[in-house]
């Protein structure tokens, strides 16, 4: 029997984003993209599981879905024993201060008319989170949690550099003691030696709040350094998931594989986005058949562009969908 202590943070199940889109004129024709075709994943109690693929792949709506910022078509999502996807609003509400996100661009999720401690402080009155007195000291406590001085309270987002505002981005993502953090290509703006700094930021609280990460990047030595477990989408789908070290010193899938030799070096100071992939991604309005990624793939059949391959599971916790292991 499951004893709800070993259950994984967050469950995923089948989870699918379908997009109704329209072009052409004057005559329009709707198009179906499926931004996340049947991803199923967990996340366990202090993990960082990353989400990484091209741009355009679909993994920020994987985020998303999972916050209910978006709604998915259909799939189950669980954190804990809690059914996300069956929530009514308030239970809604509950809910996301679970699970918050970090974005790419804090800027534009900072109001800059409003000082730090404005931002900060009005969601402890208004969810009567501490004593009222306490709450600026909280504040202040949060902005040292991420490196800042607790003079950064009385200041305005302009003021602060890229790497300054994604550290507020974090604290203001602390507000409620979340359980998981959706970090949304979280670093990807900044500088790299910036980028260690936020990393490390995220490291420490992964370990001093037992937090844990849905990690989503397109930068693969960021993914490799940060993170434990990881997911390789593809036009919507799973294509390779497994543990950090099996994605990265024996991908089994073609494009895993490819992905891989074009960032060998595990290391997120050293810039290497996916540099010598060839070929364009498919639109996503219209992909191959088969198995999305045959058009580009070195090890293509016959059999790859007529059917798409079923996921196998290759050992404990590793799954590939690719026919050289059908
Ligand atoms: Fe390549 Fe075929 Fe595997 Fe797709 S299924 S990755 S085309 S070998």
């Amino acid at each position: 029997m499951n004893n709800s202590k070993d259950l994984p943070l967050l469950r995923v199940e089948n989870l699918t984003k379908h997009f109704r889109i329209e072009r052409g004129f004057p005559k329009s024709v709707t198009y179906t993209v499926k931004a996340v075709d049947d991803v199923s994943f967990t996340i366990n109690k202090q993990e960082a599981f990353g989400l990484a693929g091209e741009s355009g792949c679909g993994k920020s709506t994987v985020g998303r879905c999972v916050l209910r910022l978006i709604e998915p078509n259909s799939g189950r999502v669980s954190l804990g024993d809690m059914d996300v996807l069956a929530l009514g609003k308030n239970e809604l509400r509950i809910m996301r201060k679970k699970m918050q996100i970090i974005f790419q661009d804090p800027y534009s999720s900072l109001n800059p008319r409003r000082t730090i401690g404005q931002t900060l402080e009005e969601p402890m009155y208004v969810h009567k989170l501490y004593p009222k007195n306490d709450i600026r000291q909280v504040a202040e406590g949060l902005l040292e949690s991420v490196g800042l001085s607790p003079g950064a309270i009385d200041k305005y987002p302009h003021e602060f550099s890229g790497g300054q505002r994604q550290r507020i981005g974090i604290a203001r993502a602390l507000l409620f003691n979340p359980e998981l953090i959706v970090a949304d290509e979280a670093v990807s703006a900044l500088d790299v030696s910036i980028q260690m700094q936020i990393l490390q930021i995220l490291k420490d609280l992964k370990e001093k709040l037992s937090l844990s990460y849905l990690f989503i990047s397109h930068d693969l030595a960021v993914v490799r350094y940060f993170c434990q477990r990881v997911a390789i989408m593809y036009l919507g789908k799973f294509v390779e998931l497994g543990t950090v070290k099996q994605i990265f010193d024996d991908p089994l899938h073609p494009y895993t594989l490819t992905l891989r030799n074009a960032s060998p070096i595990p290391d997120p100071m050293v810039k290497q986005e996916f540099a010598e992939l060839k070929g364009e991604v498919p639109s996503p309005i219209s992909p191959p058949s088969g198995c999305h990624f045959h058009p580009r793939c070195p090890k293509a059949m016959d059999i790859c562009p007529k059917e798409y391959p079923t996921w196998t599971e290759q050992g404990e916790g590793r799954g590939v969908a690719c026919h050289l292991y059908t």
